[in-house]
């Protein structure tokens, strides 16, 4: 089933190192971050998508306040603006290496960021940035990928 997302979880990807809300969240998460890291392309939702999942039965669960939404539209603005593209609910993404690195580089700048100035969790995303975004799970396949594993394979 495709990778169902919502707008400002494209950004928390970029950062995401492994840690998460509950155990299972991060099961969750590192699962989805597998398969876009493979080159899978992923469908733009409103509301709670599959990364929310293991929260929904969470008594605290905020994935469908007005705030979550209010970021989910401020990231789709932004990153939609960067790449050129439109990013409304259906819209389809892929996070491949091209994009990562844009994207990343304009995390950093703080060009996407509208979304996370009002996030509890902007002081620890700025670090994770400012370290050049290092043991983030995010890592998108690339052919020069492919090349190293052939090669390495035809060395066994
Ligand atoms: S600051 Fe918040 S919204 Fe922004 S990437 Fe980090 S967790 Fe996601």
């Amino acid at each position: 089933m495709t990778i169902r997302l919502r707008g400002h979880h494209l950004l928390c990807l970029l950062t995401y190192k492994g840690n998460g809300y509950t155990p299972d969240f991060s099961l969750n998460f590192n699962r989805i971050i597998r398969r876009l890291s493979r080159g899978e392309d992923a469908v733009i939702v409103e509301g709670a998508d599959d990364v929310c999942q293991p929260m929904l039965c969470q008594p605290d669960f905020h994935c469908a306040d007005d705030h979550s939404r209010e970021i989910d539209s401020q990231a789709l603005a932004d990153i939609g603006h960067l790449l050129n593209k439109d990013l409304s609910p259906g819209q389809r993404i892929v996070f491949d290496a091209d994009n990562v690195k844009r994207l990343r580089g304009a995390f950093l700048s703080g060009e996407i960021r509208t979304a996370c100035q009002s996030c509890s969790w902007l002081a620890y995303c700025n670090e994770i940035a400012e370290n050049d975004f290092r043991q983030t799970r995010l890592k998108p396949h690339t052919f020069e990928h492919d090349k190293q594993v052939i090669a390495v394979s035809q060395q066994l």
